[in-house]
C-alpha cells in the first residue's frame, strides 16, 4: 500500500505486515500499488504452496494484488483480514523475487 501520511521509504509499506520498505525488505507490486514483501510471501509460500494451506476465496475479497478473485486457495495477512493474495499471485512474486539477484530471494523448497 501507499502510505500518504508517510514519506520516504516509509511511503510504500507491505499491505500483509504493514512494515515499510526497507533494504532488508525487499517487495513485490501488484495492481494498484499494492505490495507484499518477502517476508511475508516466504510465510505465503511455505503454508499456501508447500503446505496446501490457506483460505478459501470470500465473497467480494478479492486478491488484493491482482485483483481477482478465484477458487484457488489464498493466504490471509494475520493482521489485516481484508488482505489475501491467491496461489497464482504467490507463485509469479516468487518468481520475480527469484529474478532479482539483489533481493536474495531464495524460494522455501519441502524440508
Ligand atoms: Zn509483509
Ligand atoms: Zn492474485
Amino acid at each position: 500500500m501507499h502510505d500518504n501520511d508517510a514519506e520516504g521509504n516509509e511511503f510504500f509499506k507491505c499491505d500483509f505486515c504493514h512494515s515499510p520498505w526497507s533494504e532488508e525488505r525487499p517487495m513485490v507490486e501488484g495492481h494498484k500499488g499494492s505490495l507484499i514483501c518477502g517476508a511475508c510471501l516466504r510465510v505465503a509460500y511455505t503454508e499456501v504452496v508447500l503446505g496446501g494451506g490457506g483460505v478459501g476465496p470470500r465473497d467480494g475479497v478479492g486478491c488484493t494484488l491482482c485483483l481477482q478473485t478465484n477458487d484457488t486457495l489464498h493466504w490471509q495477512s494475520p493482521i489485516d483480514d481484508c488482505s489475501v493474495v491467491c496461489r497464482s499471485c504467490i507463485e509469479s512474486s516468487a518468481h520475480t523475487f527469484e529474478k532479482d539477484p539483489g533481493t536474495r530471494w531464495q524460494t522455501p523448497a519441502d524440508s
